[in-house]
């Protein structure tokens, strides 16, 4: 039996993927979500609750396991010292789930820094919320990092540069969605509520790399 939620009542800080609207949007559309969670249910009455699409997506498709564990850059990522993975997260590595290119990303971000990896596939939702596109999780092209070089993101100081730096470094890698705590002037950053506690960096087939307006953007 599926568990019946509103959208509002889902935990935030695992909630991400490139939704760019402020908080009080989001607060906004969970609010909406909720009254049409009321409606339903009220539709629903002689005793049976129902569950619709409109309040509960279906989950996308997540990435399939695929057999003969890792890839070269797999494996290589998975013995890094410098990365420092979840259980669930080695095994999207082992399964194949996770594509190469957002591994090359970490493994390129991993050269200079000690990176806590929360999620990759596993464990994160599959649409972005509070809407039902696919996010770039489920379909193996994104990364969560919670925390750097030892230090959980949300204790980092927001005017620490080591934040923009990593988010910059990220883009320079390939990624073309680098969400975080900080804002960054540029093409593909974002930050908002659910992202003051890791750096999410994605990877959208054909579109191009996040980057910086200019240097001066940066502090
Ligand atoms: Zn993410």
């Amino acid at each position: 039996m599926r568990v019946l939620r509103p959208p509002a009542s889902r935990a935030a800080g695992q909630l991400c993927g490139g939704f760019t609207a402020g908080p009080w949007e989001v607060d906004g559309q969970a609010k909406h979500a909720a009254a049409r969670f009321v409606e339903q249910v009220v539709r629903g009455a002689g005793g049976t609750w129902q569950v619709s699409s409109s309040i509960d997506p279906p989950r996308p498709q997540l990435a399939p396991r695929r057999k003969g564990g890792p890839t070269a850059l797999g494996r290589a990522v998975l013995d890094n010292p410098q990365l420092r993975i979840s259980e669930p997260a080695r095994a999207d590595v082992t399964d194949r789930r996770v594509g190469d290119p957002i591994l090359s990303v970490l493994d390129a971000l991993a050269r200079t820094h000690i990176l806590q990896v929360q999620a990759f596939v596993s464990g994160h939702p599959g649409t972005v919320y509070p809407t039902a596109r696919v996010s770039n999780h489920a379909v193996g092209r994104a990364v969560d990092v919670r925390s750097v070089d030892g230090r959980p993101v949300i204790e980092i100081p927001r005017d620490d540069p080591i934040l923009v730096e990593l988010m910059v470094a990220a883009a320079a890698a390939g990624a073309t969605e680098v969400g975080g705590p900080v804002p960054i002037a540029g093409r593909g950053f974002f930050t908002d509520g659910v992202h003051q506690d890791h750096l999410h960096l994605g990877i959208t087939p054909g579109a191009a790399p996040a980057i910086p307006a200019a240097p001066s953007a940066l502090r």
